[in-house]
């Protein structure tokens, strides 16, 4: 065999002895004379060799001690907790599947403080509105390796399911959470994260610390409270753990995906900035180092003050901000950023404040009446001074702009307008590049320790539980870009769970020639093919548009309106610049004013020259480096599945910040625009997520008004319909949700019915045979795998631990 063979079938099997219980720690002699190991390789000296330096390995690193120790508590613990399961956790067992049925029995549940119910193997997880005493360590304990029907429903099951399929097959899992903005999905995936932190146990345990101090610090950055959160999510972000073979956690890794930066500039009534803003200004307060910062000290900066939120009293009266900057310096300093590196990360975000503070008066003379200029200049030269750049040169870029025509360059005034413009698309680039900065640089310090993935036995086989939270679907009473993309990211999700759920189940039985009935559900695909489409689709149309100098929003909706011939889409009569778009999730109106403006998100060349004379490191670095990023384009708008395996068309680099590289020479050049990026970044998502083992939690929100115990019927009903769980349960109720090969099946799950030297031929009898020993009923044969339903698989690793 070859290596990377032999070490999965080793850490197979050590993960399953490990489940078993040993009574005492197991020495390397014992392990090697185990009969599985020594019959596979007991004549080659040479693995047996690299065997025992794994196994001591383990040992050192307290997997075997932890694992051990570990199953005896539990069993205590499970004594005095006193926590049953019943059958109807899962919607799947219901007699009568009706939605009045389905609707009344989670009320029934959630008013006995069960949130989560079970469909099959998918989580439905209704989000309480109070801290529930459910997430100890003890929980933890109790939900690892069992049955899942042992407990009662819970997310770390989920997490567990996820782990024990990554340990179990070497294969990488993603768990999938969506659900509306408020629903729970940001803490779900933080529970998830605790959970899977403690199954990765390493004795490491600077590493579980930082890895738990990640979502805090990029939450941080990336959340701001809203009219329906106040910890609304304001990018989409997938974390992925990375764990050795045996199931030690060894580092993390985030994606993020469309941070809302026009929030840095501009946020709606009763809404605020993101977090960081707030904790910085507080912090600083209490510390008395405002002056230090060269923020104003009486009254907030303009981007922090908007009219609704009494920032000053809060910051003065309470300490919650300023414990929260306390939290977040620790964040900083227990993941490993340098002091250097976060005094120049206070130093941006001081400088985008005092950006914000600048404002622009018309000179008006004889020859000139569109020119403008600073005639306060204290924001100016504080956020030039922050920035470590030169206060005339900063209100040069700001104030008039270098156009190159025909080889001449000649300098343009900006009006007031222009540039106040120019001045919030520096802010917003500015605060933009700093958090993708963050983002790389934590991934940078969570990497896997390279002294363990370098070895040939972990750097091919270093494993992934992918955690996607992304901004849940927004409806609210104005609707602009950032709501359209964020949207249509939730139709590509629903698309994806659609797949899953409904339409590769059906293909596949129809080309194994299995009978089953099939259940008819909301497919989304036409919504999804009118936005992405190229060249006529909603996206495609918007760039286009961008694209002409004159365009305007009037333009753009008349373009839609010629074009997009579609059910889904239409313009009301008597609202201006509005459409209308019917998503999976309801109705909504979105206002076009500054679509185009937001989809170029042009930050002007002048303003990237400046920056880039600056003498601070980090910024040179934020300006300087080329963001290219090297992406899969799929050349449809969607992968194709077939049989788990999504297949990519066309590959195409896409330069995304060409023209901050070379802003002087890009001038003519094809813009990046915001949707272009978007469309990479869903593509980008996607290919991640489907080479994993999919889980899906869907979040629900009980009520709008954040009130524990409060069940409405109408809004849960609403949610039940769009994400289709009335389907779900009917197709996992008759459906058989693990298809698998004759030959994986039976190299699988052999030990069941021959021994195990044995090695029976991997045919569709042999698959039979085990099937009958391990008296499971109701699966099904197709052609050339074996259908089991969702409980099957787990009957089967069950006896299958005990047997081994
Ligand atoms: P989303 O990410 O879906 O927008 P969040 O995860 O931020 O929603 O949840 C919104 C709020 O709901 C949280 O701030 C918290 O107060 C509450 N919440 C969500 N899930 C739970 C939970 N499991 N236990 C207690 N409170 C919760
Ligand atoms: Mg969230």
């Amino acid at each position: 065999r070859n290596p990377e063979q032999w070490c999965r079938s080793f850490s197979y099997f050590i993960s399953q002895c490990l489940i078993k219980d040993f009574e005492a720690r197991p020495s390397v002699t014992h392990l090697l004379e185990h009969p599985f190991i020594k019959q596979a390789h007991g004549k080659d000296v040479a693995l047996r060799q690299q065997l025992a330096a794994l196994i001591q390995e383990q040992q050192e690193i307290g997997i075997i001690m932890s694992l051990t120790s570990y199953r005896h508590e539990r069993i205590n613990t499970r004594k005095t907790l006193i926590i049953q399961s019943c059958p109807d956790d899962d919607l799947v067992n219901l007699e009568f599947l009706d939605e009045e049925t389905i609707i009344c029995h989670l009320q029934k549940r959630y008013d006995e403080l069960q949130v989560y119910t079970y469909v099959g193997d998918i989580l439905i997880a209704l989000n309480p509105f109070q801290n529930l005493s459910i997430y100890s360590p003890q929980f933890s304990k109790l939900y690892h390796g069992v049955k899942r029907a042992d407990n009662p429903p819970h997310i770390f099951a989920t997490a567990d399911a996820a782990y024990q399929g990554m340990v179990t097959f070497c294969k990488d899992q993603c768990i999938i959470i969506s659900g509306e903005s408020g629903a729970g999905k940001t803490e779900s995936a933080h529970l998830i994260v605790q959970h899977l932190t403690f199954l990765g146990k390493a004795n490491n345990r600077s590493l579980r610390e930082k890895i738990l101090q990640v979502n805090p610090l990029v939450e941080a950055f990336g959340n701001a409270c809203t009219a329906i959160n106040d910890n609304s999510s304001r990018f989409g972000k997938y974390l992925e753990m990375k764990f050795t073979p045996t199931g030690a956690v060894i580092g993390a890794k985030i994606s993020e995906y469309l941070l809302e930066k026009s929030r840095v500039i501009k946020q709606a009534v009763g809404e605020k900035n993101f977090h960081i803003f707030y904790y910085i200004y507080a912090g600083l307060y209490h510390q008395n180092k405002l002056k230090a910062y060269r923020l104003p000290e009486g009254t907030p900066p303009r981007y922090i003050d908007s009219e609704n939120c009494k920032v000053m009293q809060d910051i003065v009266s309470g300490k919650l901000y300023k414990e929260q900057f306390d939290a977040i310096q620790e964040c900083f300093r227990n993941i490993g950023f340098t002091e250097e590196e976060v005094n120049s990360v206070y130093r941006i975000l001081s400088a985008i404040l005092n950006t914000g503070n600048i404002e622009f008066a018309a000179i008006t003379s004889q020859h000139q009446t569109d020119k403008s200029e600073v005639p306060n200049s204290e924001a100016l030269e504080s956020a030039a001074s922050l920035l470590s750049i030169g206060p005339e040169e900063l209100q040069e870029a700001l104030t008039s702009q270098c156009v190159v025509t025909r080889g001449e360059t000649i300098i343009r005034t900006n009006t007031v307008d222009k540039a106040a413009d120019v001045r919030d698309a520096m802010s917003k680039a500015l605060y933009g590049r700093l958090f993708s900065w963050i983002v790389n640089r934590i991934n940078s310090l969570l990497q896997p320790d390279m002294n363990i993935c370098s070895d040939d036995l972990y750097g091919s086989l270093c494993m992934n539980v992918g955690i996607l939270d992304i901004f849940g679907f927004e409806n609210f009473k104005k609707n602009s870009f950032e709501q359209l993309c964020i949207n249509i990211a939730n139709e590509q999700i629903q698309f994806y769970f659609n797949q899953h759920i409904f339409a590769l189940e059906q293909m596949e039985y129809q080309s194994e020639g299995v009978d089953a009935s099939l259940v008819e559900y909301e497919d989304n695909r036409p919504i999804l093919d009118m936005f992405l489409q190229k060249p006529m689709g909603l996206l495609s149309l918007l760039d286009e548009e961008s694209r002409f100098p004159q365009a305007t929003d009037q333009t753009l909706v008349d373009k839609f309106e010629d074009n997009l011939r579609c059910k889904y889409f239409w313009i009301p009569k008597r609202v201006e610049l509005c459409f209308g778009i019917q998503h999976y999730a309801g109705k909504v109106m979105y206002d076009v004013n500054g679509f185009l403006e937001k989809n170029r998100d042009t930050l002007p060349a002048d303003i990237v020259v400046v920056l880039r004379t600056s003498e601070n490191k980090l910024l040179q670095q934020l300006f300087s480096s080329p963001l290219t990023k090297t992406v899969m384009f799929l050349a449809c708008v969607w992968p194709v599945h077939r049989c788990g395996v999504f297949t990519v068309n066309v590959c195409v680099q896409v330069d995304t910040m060409e023209m901050m590289r070379h802003p002087e020479e890009t001038t003519n050049m094809r813009r990046q625009t915001v949707a272009s990026y978007f469309r990479y970044s869903l593509m980008d998502l996607l290919s991640k997520m489907v080479v994993g083992q999919p889980h899906f939690v869907r979040c629900i929100k009980p009520n709008d008004d954040r009130q524990a115990l409060r069940f409405c019927k109408e809004r849960v009903m609403v949610q039940l319909r769009y994400t289709g769980i009335l389907e779900t349960v009917n197709i996992r109720r008759q459906g058989y949700s693990h298809r698998i090969l004759f030959e994986e099946f039976v190299n699988r799950y052999y030990y069941l019915a021959f021994r195990a030297h044995q090695m029976p031929e991997t045919s569709k009898e042999n698959a039979v045979a085990i099937l009958q020993r391990a008296k499971l009923e109701d699966w099904v044969l197709g052609k050339t795998k074996v259908f089991l339903k969702y409980y099957h698989v787990e009957q089967l690793n069950l006896l299958l631990r005990e047997v081994i």
